[in-house]
């Protein structure tokens, strides 16, 4: 699931106090979902009565922040464990032939793989998109849940 600048800022305290050194909390928004401030930049949401925002922020910028390399990024609360990205990932087959048939991988030479029920990056330098098959997009349309996205 993509995630909005909306997201960012109804986690954001609202107070406009330009505490981060931004005008507003929707700028300051904007400029962490670019990657761009820290969250501590935001003195306000250190209070105690922020904590569910900001972990619910924290959770949004550990996602973007995985987006390096091949600008995959994984949303965790949103990934059911399914495993249909793991299986479907042509990484994946070519590591372990038996991974077509619907099991699990048992090759660790993967982009990812299912721990404790949250899909995790195993080792995005193998993606295709680090390489030639930049177009290759397969995990992204198998997941039922849209937790992983492109960027
Ligand atoms: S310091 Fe926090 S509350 Fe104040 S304007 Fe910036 S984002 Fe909004
Ligand atoms: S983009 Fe393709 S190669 Fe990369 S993780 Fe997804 S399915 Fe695998
Ligand atoms: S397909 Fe989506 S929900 Fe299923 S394991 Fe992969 S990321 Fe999680």
């Amino acid at each position: 699931m993509a995630v909005s600048v909306m997201q960012v800022y109804k986690n954001l305290p609202g107070l406009n106090c330009g505490k981060c050194g931004e005008d507003s909390c929707m700028s300051f928004a904007v400029k962490l979902l670019h990657g761009e401030g820290k969250l501590e930049q935001c003195s306000p949401i250190l209070n105690s009565g922020y904590t569910t925002k900001k972990k619910e922020l924290e959770e949004i910028i550990s996602g973007l922040g995985k987006a390096e390399k091949t600008g995959l990024i994984i949303h965790e609360k949103f990934c059911s464990g399914c495993g249909n990205c793991v299986i479907a990932c042509p990484v994946s087959a070519m590591a372990d032939p038996g991974a077509m048939g619907g099991k699990g991988p048992k090759s660790r030479d993967l982009v990812f793989r299912v721990i404790n029920g949250k899909v995790k990056i195993v080792d995005i330098s193998r993606c295709r998109r680090t390489g030639e098959d930049k177009r290759c997009r397969i995990c992204v349309d198998v997941c039922p849940t849209k937790a992983i996205e492109f960027v």
